[in-house]
Parts: C-alpha cells; sequence; structure tokens
C-alpha cells in the first residue's frame, strides 16, 4: 500500500511538471503562430503562402496534443456534483451532430430515465466526444451512431454505438495506452484521456467490437 502511494505521488509530480512545461511551450508557439499569420497576408511571402499554411496546422496540432495531455494530468481539482447525465448528453447534442454532418455521419439518441449521479460535467463532455469522435472515424458515409443512457440494477450506463469496421484483436489489447493510434492524424490520447476520466468517476469502460460495428459502454456505480 505504501508503494501505491508512493508511486500515486510520482504521478502527481510528473503530472505537475507536465502541466508547467505544457503552458511553457504554449507561450512560444503562440507567438511564432501569430508571425506565420502575419506572413500569411504579406505579399512578398505568397510564393510560400501553402508552406506557412502547413506551418500554422502543425502547430494547432501540437497544441491539440498539449491540451489532450494536460487534461490527462490527474491532479487537477474535481468538481463531481450530482446531475443527469441525459442533461449533459443532450446540452452537447447539437455539437455531436453538427460534428458529424460535415463527413455525412448520423447520430441517433436513446436516453432514458436515470437517476442523478455524481459527475464533472465538463469531463464528461470531454469523455463523451472522444467515443463520438471515434465512432464517427470508424463509420463510412451515410451510416448512424447510437448513444443511449439506461440504468442496469445499480448502475448508470452510457453506451455509444457505431456500425463501423470494428476493433482488431492487436489493437484492442493496446486501447488507453498513451499516444496509441492506427490512424494518420491522430493523437492516441482520446481513449487514455476517456481511461482516465471514468477513473476519476469510479466508472469502468466497455468495449464489444465486431465486423459489425462497436459499443463502448461507461458504466457509472450509483
Ligand atoms: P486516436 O483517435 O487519436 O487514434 P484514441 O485514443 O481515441 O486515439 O483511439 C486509439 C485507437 O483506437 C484508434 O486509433 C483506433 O484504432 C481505435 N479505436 C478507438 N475507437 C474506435 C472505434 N469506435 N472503432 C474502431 N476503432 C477504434
Ligand atoms: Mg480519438
Amino acid at each position: 500500500f505504501e508503494k501505491e502511494m508512493a508511486r500515486l505521488d510520482r504521478l502527481d509530480l510528473v503530472g505537475e511538471m507536465a502541466a508547467g512545461i505544457g503552458h511553457e511551450i504554449r507561450n512560444p508557439m503562440t507567438s511564432v503562430r501569430g508571425f506565420l499569420q502575419i506572413f500569411c497576408t504579406r505579399k512578398e511571402f505568397a510564393p510560400y503562402k501553402e508552406h506557412l499554411n502547413l506551418m500554422i496546422e502543425e502547430l494547432d496540432r501540437a497544441n491539440t496534443i498539449i491540451t489532450e495531455f494536460l487534461s490527462l494530468a490527474k491532479n487537477k481539482a474535481v468538481v463531481q456534483k450530482a446531475q443527469n447525465l441525459n442533461h449533459i448528453v443532450q446540452a452537447l447534442s447539437p455539437l455531436i451532430m453538427a460534428d458529424g454532418m460535415v463527413a455525412d455521419k448520423h447520430i441517433e439518441f436513446e436516453l432514458n430515465a436515470i437517476p442523478e449521479i455524481a459527475l464533472d460535467d465538463k469531463e464528461i463532455r470531454q469523455l463523451i466526444l472522444n467515443l463520438v469522435r471515434n465512432g464517427f472515424e470508424a463509420m463510412s458515409p451515410g451510416q448512424k451512431m447510437k448513444i443511449k443512457t439506461f440504468q442496469d440494477e445499480n448502475v448508470i450506463v452510457l453506451a455509444v454505438r457505431d456500425p463501423g469496421k470494428g476493433i482488431e484483436p492487436a489493437v484492442l489489447e493496446k486501447l488507453g495506452t498513451p499516444f496509441f493510434t492506427t490512424k494518420d492524424n491522430g493523437t492516441g490520447l482520446g481513449l487514455a484521456m476517456c481511461y482516465s476520466i471514468a477513473a476519476r468517476h469510479n466508472a469502468t469502460i466497455q468495449v464489444e467490437t465486431g465486423p459489425t460495428g462497436t459499443t463502448f459502454s461507461v458504466r457509472f456505480k450509483m
């Protein structure tokens, strides 16, 4: 037990250092990005416009990785209060639908009556968005994903089901490992974030997958 505590303390320290370094790296990135944007508007840089835009995109990508990594740092304050998971899903639904719409990916909701549970709404939004984005990315245009909430005895379940191509066993084994991705433009931090948010909520994540799709079920104990 003491060894475990020491390990957790070390993790706290690593998290704090990561947060500090993340902020320090972001500041210079922001000024570089600012100059690149100014160059973009200058005539004499017109021949390099494509390269400048690529540089800005790459900076934005690095920034996303820092944001996602920072939200993994476990030492930030958790603000959990009793609320209904359905309300968080409902508030997020326009954003989710717009997200899918651009790629002709659709979504349907089945929100059943469930009691309130202790949730950090910011974190739960992140969790849902990460699962939904992965679902959309696994789907073909025209297909429909489903988000369902329900009560299963003393557990509240959030199930995100996509009719995508499923997850191979070799990939399944590695889910949640930070920086593990099979995508050209992936960060491999989305699921790591989901698992750490679930852990902070005393919830577990179950994955069922096959050639006709994948369901991620987040199970919150009441
Ligand atoms: P990223 O999306 O940036 O690759 P994630 O941590 O969100 O990182 O996911 C890690 C990997 O897990 C993905 O690259 C993909 O191979 C696999 N994966 C996650 N969700 C799904 C899904 N719904 N269907 C198929 N594969 C998935
Ligand atoms: Mg992802």
